[in-house]
């Protein structure tokens, strides 16, 4: 099915708009002056100041368009100034703008409904938080409570948030200078078969290795002292890692067979980016716990949640959860998370999601293995792709070193500046291109996004 959207035909998103009366010098003076900016050394960086966006697309105060292939953080899935979404956030605000979590409310109530009914399984208690670091947060808390074991398993390339908790958590260098952090998490392999650290050469062999190093760390690091193994779906930020078929049944099997809940990390991945509402509904798998946040009202207000099967939160009939958050569930959250059900359904967006991803991103991209010398790898589903840029085919030798920096990122810099020159925003970590627009996005614009990459490629080419 096929279902065009352009900004033309949606009301609110036919121009930029000038949304504030300072000038582009007074944000950018205010910028540098007194925000203090995240993963940033601060005199190293220079904040382009966003006039306005609507639909997939934003603009700069020169009034040059950018196209959202980053979809901000991944978390825009209904794109910039949605109306319906908008509109959800005032009318809840001259309705009632705030009440704390102990007090029931209606919007609450009813998107913690809408979410257990598209959950798989028995999950059917949503406990929100702000993010998706909180939520990864109170999963361990939960898990560790249910199960009386502290230590949690998580894989290496993985992101899960930057508080205390959840940056244990992370296997990627973002974890490195906040070490040492929460002393019961242990690391491990996850499949990845273009870099395969089993010397695998098809998927079967790969989820079967990952497996069999999967039970082998859970029997030495003993199984009586986990608690949890946590990991994302897809893997994104690290890499759009999608399982082979198999690998997550079987860390659901490992799970059972040593008495271990399985985390669900779904804040990147849920709420359609692959055209699921949750992404473990694609791999036949019901885990104890999911993680969500980003795409759940599209980072309009901040909001992210655990969803909890019955047999968890029945531990906690008689026994108080230890933890809770001042916002948690704010209504001014959940109204675009209400509203976001409602779009999703109307305009059919996870079929378009998964059209899209089939009929116009995959083979396009696929191409490129062919066309472009850097190429090294394509991968993912729906609209949820990575681009593995590479010096030499035959080695797989990246573009750029892991964890380049400073002049070491100086060739996947100049791919990203040819992207932007042709007016397109682009997701870029290490040496992969990642394609993430926002689920609205219109065929017209997909295609043109993916002819700026094409033409970028070809300085990624040149190195
Ligand atoms: N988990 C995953 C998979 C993520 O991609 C992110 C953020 O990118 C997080 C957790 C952390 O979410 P937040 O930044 O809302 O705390």
């Amino acid at each position: 099915m096929t279902i065009e959207m352009t900004h033309e035909s949606a009301p609110g998103r036919t121009k930029a708009v000038q949304p504030s009366e300072q000038s582009e010098a007074e944000v950018r003076a205010n910028d540098r002056a007194h925000v203090f900016h995240s993963w940033s050394s601060q005199a190293q960086i220079n904040p382009m100041p966003v006039a306005s966006g609507a639909g997939a697309t934003f603009w700069d105060y020169e009034g040059n368009a950018y196209l959202d292939f980053s979809s901000q953080l991944v978390n825009l899935n209904l794109g910039h100034q949605h109306p319906d979404l908008v509109a959800s956030i005032q009318e809840q605000a001259g309705r009632q703008a705030t009440i704390q979590p102990a007090m029931a409310s209606d919007v609450r109530g009813e998107l913690a409904r809408r979410i257990s009914e598209v959950a798989p399984g028995s999950l059917n208690k949503v406990l929100f938080t702000n993010g998706g670091a909180d939520a990864n947060e109170y999963a361990v808390r939960l898990a560790r409570r249910v199960t009386g074991k502290r230590k949690v398993l998580s894989m290496y390339r993985s992101y899960h948030g930057s508080t205390a908790t959840a940056i244990s958590l992370t296997g990627d260098p973002r974890r490195w200078s906040n070490e040492p952090g929460d002393g019961s998490v242990a690391h491990f392999f996850g499949p990845y078969l273009y870099r395969s650290a089993f010397h695998a050469t098809t998927e079967a062999e790969e989820s079967a290795r990952a497996l069999e190093h999967l039970e082998q760390v859970i029997v030495l690091e003993g199984a009586s002292t986990i608690g949890a193994i946590i990991l994302e779906t897809i893997v994104g930020t690290n890499g759009v890692l999608v399982p082979p078929a198999g690998y997550l049944p079987g860390v659901r099997a490992l799970c059972d067979k040593y008495g271990i809940m399985y985390i669900a990390d779904e804040v990147m991945v849920g709420f359609g980016r692959i055209g699921e509402w949750f992404a473990v509904n694609a791999f036949d798998v019901t885990p104890d716990l999911i993680t969500f946040a980003k795409g759940v009202n599209s980072g309009y207000v901040p909001l992210g949640g655990v969803v909890i099967s019955d047999e968890i939160a029945s531990f906690f009939d008689n026994v108080p959860f230890p933890g809770g958050l001042t916002y948690s569930g704010h209504p001014l959250a959940c109204a675009p998370g209400v509203a976001t059900f409602d779009v999703f359904e109307r305009d059919g967006i996870l079929e378009r999601v998964k059209d899209l991803g089939e009929r116009v991103v995959a083979p396009t991209v696929q191409a490129w293995l062919a066309s472009h010398p850097s190429v090294g790898d394509v991968r993912g589903t729906g609209l949820f792709w990575a681009i593995e840029l590479v010096l030499d085919k035959a080695t797989g030798e990246p573009l750029v070193p892991f964890n380049a920096a400073g002049a070491d990122a100086a060739p996947m810099n100049a791919v990203a500046a040819a992207c932007k020159a042709a007016g397109l925003w682009p997701f870029v970590h290490f040496n992969r291109l990642h394609i993430a627009p926002p689920l609205i996005i219109s065929e017209e614009d997909l295609v043109r996004g993916l002819a700026i990459i094409d033409e970028a490629l070809t300085v990624a080419d040149g190195y």
